[in-house]
């Protein structure tokens, strides 16, 4: 078997989708994505396909090391997505040549549904009882919120208080027998950090995400030593190597995502050194379903498996949802906040062919929000 077309799809809300097809007939799929950098890690992918063109798309650990390794440079948000995509895509095919799901491949099954949580609140967060109110009506177990917009070095005794109160009224709405994870998104400092999570420990967050920035990883052992809270952190790193000081750190949770680190076949690894840290596994996804489809088959293969984030119906889903590109949406409806194991060969999920080809022709050049702090200076989004 030979690969002998690799295409890219620039599809809405803000996603990008690969297409890799065998001279055999099987086609596998990816979401090789940078959210704001689509069209960037575009060319990467076409950079990457020349190596792939022509090559037995079986041999996934053989083209995952010269996808990675046989340019010299290394690394980074773009080439990692772009390798997570494709691996992604030979992952598909690999189930579908040996006409198992690819956690079967993996090792098999260790669980049969995946918990999944919702996203609340939006970017500057309001509305927290009505959105995790609506959350607990639809099934969910658990939802996750940005602890707060705009933020200052060093947030005021009202701008704090201002960040218990969103979780206390998330914790309300959920009562004691759910859970709500809290996202700092990078957006407090090393000090503001630590102030805000020892006001939050009564409050039993599930955990704090990207408390601090990566380029603070050096703050890491520190903060989680201090913290009340489980600390998270992951999505803005792209391989084991990265992983390692965070999770030498003592993070409690590791959050790489499947379309930005290195695909299935790196997240599978970053799982595994996780476990030797004593730490969970909580893959990062806010992106579209070959990304979800891809998390999955990790999550149902993955024994120090936390839990798994998803898109539907997230403030960044305009346009399109998560369902807008599957013949079958069987495989996303949630039962009582969890997935249900899929036996489908390959990634589990049906692409719908011709509505992305058709918003391919639209496309999208989503790009984040640049915040600016009240004197006009930069702030983190
Ligand atoms: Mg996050």
């Amino acid at each position: 078997m030979k690969i002998v077309r690799i295409e890219t799809f620039l599809v809405p809300p803000r996603w990008l989708f690969c297409r890799v097809e065998t001279d055999e007939g099987l086609v596998g799929w990816g979401e090789p994505v940078v959210e704001g950098r689509a069209e960037v890690v575009r060319a990467a992918v076409d950079v990457l396909a020349e190596h792939l063109l022509g090559q037995d798309p079986l041999r996934i650990e053989d083209h995952w090391q010269v996808m990675t390794k046989g340019g010299f440079y290394r690394g980074g948000p773009v080439l990692s997505s772009a390798v997570a995509g494709l691996d992604q895509a030979l992952w598909d095919i690999a189930g579908k040549a040996y006409e198992a799901p690819v956690h079967a491949l993996l090792g098999g099954p260790v669980r049969d549904r995946v918990r999944v949580y919702a996203w609340v609140g939006g970017d500057d967060p309001s509305r927290i009882r009505e959105e995790v109110t609506a959350q607990v009506e639809a099934g969910f177990t658990a939802v996750k919120m940005n602890a707060a917009g705009r933020t200052p070095p060093m947030t005021t005794p009202a701008q704090t208080a201002g960040v218990v109160a969103r979780v206390a009224a998330a914790r309300e709405a959920l009562g004691p027998d759910r859970d709500v994870a809290v996202d700092f998104h990078g957006r407090f400092t090393v000090a503001g950090a630590r102030r805000v999570l020892g006001e939050l420990g009564p409050l039993h967050p599930l955990f704090v995400e990207e408390p601090l920035l990566p380029e603070h990883g050096h703050a890491l052992p520190a903060l989680v030593a201090a913290s009340p809270v489980p600390i998270a952190t992951g999505e803005r790193l792209y391989g084991r190597a990265e992983f390692l000081p965070a999770l030498a750190a003592g993070i409690a949770v590791a959050q790489p995502d499947l379309s930005h680190a290195g695909g299935i076949s790196e997240v599978h690894r970053i799982a595994s050194l996780a476990d030797v840290y004593g730490a969970q596994l909580a893959p990062h996804c806010p992106l579209g379903p070959i990304a979800l489809a891809a998390s999955l088959q990790v999550a149902f293969a993955t024994p120090n498996f936390l839990i798994q984030e998803q898109s539907r119906g997230i403030h960044y889903n305009k346009d399109a949802d998560l369902l807008s590109y599957l013949v079958d949406t069987e495989p996303f409806r949630f039962e009582a906040g969890h997935a249900r194991r899929t036996t489908a060969p390959g990634l589990g999920v049906t692409v719908d062919e011709a509505a992305v080809r058709a918003a391919d022709r639209t496309g999208h050049s989503w790009r984040n929000p640049v915040w600016r702090h009240p004197d006009g200076s930069f702030a983190e989004w």
